[in-house]
């Protein structure tokens, strides 16, 4: 059912003209991963490889983002993986209100009602901006508030981490406590890793063993 529910809004996003950012675009990119993950990243907006690809931090970003989530322990193939708009804004400019607006309001507070995500990874200021208002990443970064009945995690964007060294330390540290503030998301939301591989397999009975 949500596998069938995120299909249909990956096909809706692909052929969306809901704004201005379908004129430039080359591929939509819906977003991917596991159904039911427990963690959900979300990023700013396509740029020029993932516009190519129709994929998610599939450039310089997402091979730095995969470094960042290995060091963590956690692996790109465990996590759910979007952006706050879904079509490439042209020449990599910030995304306008209105497009996130239309965009977030369309398709992403719908993915993550589906996936419902134990814990958010926002990275970069866009997608930060969605769950703590009127922050500022270089205040908030690194931090997690419980969101409703979920946590947010702020991280910064890891292209901006590419853009500017000095960033760099900050990100990696950040990134370094993940772990630990998984661990303190789960026992507050009395969840396990263990928990949640069962919440998956409620989603996909594995088959019954016959020995
Ligand atoms: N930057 C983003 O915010 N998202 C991507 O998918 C790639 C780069």
């Amino acid at each position: 059912m949500s596998d069938e529910e995120l299909d249909k809004l990956a096909k809706q996003i692909v052929v969306c003209t809901r704004c201005e950012l379908q004129r430039s675009r080359k591929k939509a990119v819906p977003g991917e991963g596991p159904t039911r993950a427990e963690i959900m990243l979300i990023g700013e907006g396509p740029g020029f490889h993932e516009n190519e690809q129709g994929r998610p931090f599939v450039g310089a970003a997402g091979k730095f983002l995969d470094q960042l989530l290995e060091q963590a322990g956690v692996t790109r193939a465990d996590v759910w993986i979007t952006n706050v708009v879904k079509c490439r804004p042209p020449g990599n400019r910030d995304p306008l209100p209105e497009e996130v607006e239309t965009c977030t309001s369309n398709y992403l507070q719908h993915q993550i009602r589906i996936v419902d995500p134990s814990i958010i990874v926002t990275l970069g200021r866009f997608s930060m901006g969605l769950f703590f208002k009127g922050a500022k990443i270089t205040q908030v970064h690194g931090q997690m508030r419980k969101v409703a009945d979920r946590f947010v995690i702020a991280m910064y964007h890891p292209a901006a981490a590419l853009h500017q060294m000095s960033l760099k330390p900050a990100i990696m540290a950040d990134f370094a406590k993940l772990p630990d503030l998984l661990k303190q998301a789960r026992a507050e939301l009395g969840k396990s890793a263990r928990g949640q591989e069962e919440k998956k397999e409620e989603d996909h009975p594995k088959q019954m063993s016959l020995f």
